[in-house]
């Protein structure tokens, strides 16, 4: 007889992945916020955070897209250390110009010193040398994220601009729109220039950070709703144009964009490695800074297991049943029954599928992984992971737990805080299980998941007996007015057209 797999976190990753894809969207859902507040930082953290996502954001990604990093800094009396995680990868992927994390970071170290450590006229130059070395490093991204967006974006104005539609927004909408509408056409200009490109490149930061500041002053959500409502207006002019026509073509369907394209998403992908930069040249501009420059640097790679190799049993129908069953919990149980069996029973089907496509997991992502390995070390870093992107809701959950478990221990573990966790939902094994602090947080994540499952099941449930309730109610309707004898045509009524 085989025992059936356990549901790891992993596996409740994949199950809460089946149920929604936005779990954050339920009422009475506890997730990981999605920035982590910086006001209870001290000052120093606070720029700490600053420049190790900065260094994260700015190693290269090519020619592997997706590829992300974790960076810490430890500085003793004697050194400073500098260790580096990537995603998923066995060896990492030099950049176009060849250049390993370990070489990116020191250059960019040592430019930072030049600023630090000159004055006047100097510091200036080294100040614009650091700013060009980090945006031409990072041109191929930032060329690829600008043309990710570039095509919505421009219709999406170019409706705005030849329609009525400015007049009638919001007036802080209006000032919104216009801020994104001058970062992306700032972009435009930059990605056209063929050659000098050098020259402009500090004007051109220069404006994405005016632009940011007053784009963080104004209200996101404007820019979301003025793009859901173009959206949807978009569409219905579509559907008008389409309706008599013989089809649609396929050059009309692709000048719809996307429903689910984020405007305010893409102005911060465009606006990052500015704020990224900007952050570099204040920091080393700064004391924190001054403090450690003349120590000597030493940066180590370490490496995830490779992807793909991890081939995992997973858990029967019945586990995943139980699973379910538990997350729902049985408050109320003698009216439910049957709700609750039938909610279960319907979302089953859809896991089953989910599971059988996920015949293999990647290893541990970089955020994780490098809380693990300093742990493991006791080696004792500033507090503060840095990460070139969001976490996952997973490593969201995993540096959640992480810091339940170093607040429940007297040792002096430090409490690792990270960027935040984003709405990607990624299954992946955690890094290695088999020590107290892995067994916790496993338990924490499945039990941080299960909750949010119930929420979604009961959230099912409730809508299943609402629509039971409008069908019973309507059917009670009909059957009083049969009542009443509205349908008995007795006498009134020819039948014999019929056959
Ligand atoms: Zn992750």
């Amino acid at each position: 007889m085989t025992l059936a797999a356990p549901i790891t976190p992993p596996v409740a990753t994949i199950i809460l992945s089946s149920l929604s894809r936005n779990p954050g969207a339920y009422d009475g859902v506890n997730l990981p916020p999605r920035e982590t507040p910086k006001a209870d930082f001290d000052p120093d953290t606070r720029k700490l955070a600053k420049i190790l996502d900065a260094i994260a954001s700015f190693l290269p990604t090519t020619p592997r897209a997706g590829l992300s990093y974790a960076v810490t800094l430890r500085v003793t009396s004697t050194s400073s250390h500098i260790t580096v995680a990537g995603n998923d990868v066995e060896h990492f992927e030099p950049d176009s110009e060849g250049r390993h994390p370990e070489a990116l970071i020191n250059a960019i170290w040592s430019k930072m010193r030049g600023i630090c450590t000159s004055e006047g006229d100097e510091r200036k130059r080294h100040m614009e040398d650091l700013l060009i070395f980090l945006f031409k490093t990072h041109m191929d991204k930032m060329r690829a994220r600008y043309q990710k967006g570039d095509e919505i974006c421009r219709i999406f104005f170019s409706v705005l601009d030849s329609s009525d539609a400015w007049n009638k927004l919001p007036k802080d909408t209006i000032k919104i729109l216009e801020i994104a509408q001058k970062i992306h056409s700032a972009s435009t200009k930059f990605f056209a220039l063929s050659d000098n490109i050098e020259a402009y490149m500090a004007a051109f930061h220069q404006s994405l950070i005016r632009s940011q500041r007053d784009y963080n002053s104004k209200n996101a959500d404007d820019l979301s709703l003025a793009y859901i409502a173009m959206y949807e207006k978009l569409a219905e002019e579509q559907f008008e144009t389409t309706k008599g026509a013989v089809g649609s073509t396929d050059n009309e369907q692709r000048r719809r964009p996307g429903k689910r394209f984020s405007l305010d998403r893409y102005m911060g992908k465009l606006v990052s490695p500015a704020v990224h930069a900007l952050s570099l040249l204040s920091v080393a501009d700064g004391s924190l800074f001054r403090r450690v420059q003349h120590l000597p640097l030493s940066i180590a790679v370490i490496h995830p297991a490779r992807s793909s190799s991890f081939k995992i049993p997973f858990p029967d129908q019945a586990a995943i049943r139980s699973f379910l069953e538990d997350a729902y919990g049985d408050e109320d149980l003698s009216e439910e029954t049957d709700v609750r069996a039938l909610v279960i029973d319907e979302r089953l089907l859809a896991i089953g599928p989910k599971l059988a496509g996920h015949k293999q997991l990647n290893g541990p992502h970089c955020e994780c992984f490098l809380i693990n390995h300093h742990h493991t070390l006791q080696d004792v870093p500033y507090p503060y992971i840095g990460v070139s992107k969001l976490s996952c809701l997973q490593c969201g959950l995993y540096a959640e737990a992480y810091q339940k478990y170093v607040k429940q221990q007297t040792s002096s573990l430090p409490l690792f805080r990270t960027r935040g966790c984003g709405a990607d939902i990624v299954p992946y094994l955690l890094p290695s299980a088999s020590t107290a602090m892995g067994t916790f947080i496993e338990e924490h994540i499945i039990s941080a998941i299960k909750q949010v499952v119930g929420v979604i099941l009961r959230s099912d449930a409730a809508e299943k007996r609402a629509h039971w309730r409008k069908l019973s109610q309507s059917s009670a309707a009909s059957s009083d007015s049969q009542d009443s004898g509205e349908y008995h045509f007795e006498g009134n009524i020819r039948a014999d057209i019929f056959p």
